[in-house]
């Protein structure tokens, strides 16, 4: 996932998974010396719940001496994901809020000169992710879900999950070691529902049978690699409202952002 010299921007956000990864990534980082690390911050403007998650975040980052750049919905695009709920109440919110977050973030670690970016997912999370893929009907998502997605166009920055074989529960548990402190709230806008019923099910799953969030990962991958040579590469253009590259005249988030900006 990474090379001696990379400057990665890691997504932090005050929770557990990004602050247990920054402390890790710091470790490394210092064994080597032309590496560099910088702590992206996204704030999507959610009364009572971002801000504590933010300031969480930059004492981290002051502790272990990390650079850590924030940026907001509202400078970037003009609106916050509660003025979003307020617009649109008819539709899920965290559909337009994780569009504009991976705009956010590519957006600040291109900012700050990074080559990859780091995510947090667990494998919690990724298990989730192909299961959610498959329920909507899309497995060729799962190509975009890669632990390593490297764009072969160059034209996005390569994004890593290092933490996509680690259980949340062994997460949580280098987070309390490390007397590590985040967030622990959740978003007042809820998790996706679909997502919150497979992770139950998984949960269960993996109690009564030992492994199953592993298998999952594995066979993703493996579906990955038959997906990845049946599917054409893509042209892309410059998204005609933001610059950003996309294969449609639009990006996702210019389209997402019309619908709820006047
Ligand atoms: Fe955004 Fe949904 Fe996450 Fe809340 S739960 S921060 S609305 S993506
Ligand atoms: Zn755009």
């Amino acid at each position: 996932m990474l090379t001696h010299d990379d400057h990665i921007a890691l997504a932090l956000s005050g929770g557990k998974d990004s602050l247990t990864l920054l402390n890790i990534l710091v470790k490394l980082e210092r064994r080597f010396p032309r590496s560099r690390l910088t702590a992206v911050s996204v704030d999507e403007g959610i009364e009572g719940y971002r801000d504590e998650a933010l300031l969480l975040a930059a004492k981290e980052c002051g502790r272990l001496d990390v650079e850590h750049v924030t940026v907001s919905y509202k400078e970037l695009f003009g609106t916050t994901t509660d003025e979003i709920v307020e617009t649109r109440p008819d539709k899920t919110p965290c559909a337009y809020c994780g569009v504009l977050r991976r705009k956010a973030i590519n957006k600040a670690a291109l900012m700050v000169g990074a080559t990859k970016i780091a995510t947090a997912h667990n494998l919690d999370d990724e298990a989730q992710t192909v299961l959610l893929n498959i329920l909507h009907g899309d497995p060729m998502r799962l190509i975009r879900s890669a632990p390593v997605l490297r764009d072969v166009r160059g034209r996005f920055l390569t994004r890593i999950k290092p933490l996509c074989d680690i259980p949340e529960k062994e997460v949580v548990l280098y987070a309390y070691l490390s007397g590590l402190e985040f967030q622990s709230i959740a978003c007042p806008h809820g998790a996706e529902a679909l997502r919150n019923d497979i992770r139950v099910f998984l949960n269960q799953m993996d109690q009564r049978h030992p492994g199953t969030k592993f298998t999952l990962q594995r066979s993703a991958e493996r579906l990955r690699e038959l997906l990845i040579e049946s599917a054409p590469v893509v042209e892309l253009n410059d998204c005609e409202r933001c610059g950003d590259p996309t294969p449609h005249r639009l990006c996702e988030a210019c389209i997402m952002l019309e619908t709820v900006v006047a």
